[in-house]
């Protein structure tokens, strides 16, 4: 369940005093460490699935869903921000424990980059 050395299995346990945003039985959210927008948080499982591919429980990843609503409410904004999940190098993931970006603030380009 827990990944040793994977750093958001140490956030979601606590173990890096990290100041949550919102909190589910299953989830946290957290201020990115490297925004992009004036919002930038993560919603990550408590549990540890490396990326998309590998969550089979569908009713999580509604969870998940919930919880980047409730952290964008939270942060302030508004109806409109930006929920992404980069799976896989190519696509840009570079921590390997899923996690939902929620990005806003600021008007957002597309096609993004
Ligand atoms: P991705 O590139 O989609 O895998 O996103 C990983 C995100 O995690 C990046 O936006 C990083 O800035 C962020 N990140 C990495 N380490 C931390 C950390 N310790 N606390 C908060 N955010 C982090």
């Amino acid at each position: 369940m827990v990944q040793k050395d994977c750093i958001f299995c140490k956030i979601a346990n606590r173990e890096l005093n990290t100041e949550f945003i919102a909190e589910g039985e299953d989830y946290v959210s957290f201020k990115d460490i490297s925004p992009q927008a004036p919002v930038h948080a993560l919603v990550i499982p408590k549990r540890h699935y490396s990326s998309l591919n590998e969550v089979d429980d569908m009713e999580l990843l509604g969870r998940l869903m919930k919880g980047a609503q409730k952290t964008a409410e939270k942060l302030g904004t508004g109806d409109n921000y930006r929920v992404v999940i980069n799976t896989g190098e190519g696509a840009g993931q570079s921590v390997f424990h899923i996690h939902v970006h929620v990005l806003g603030g600021r008007v957002m380009q597309w096609p993004p980059g």
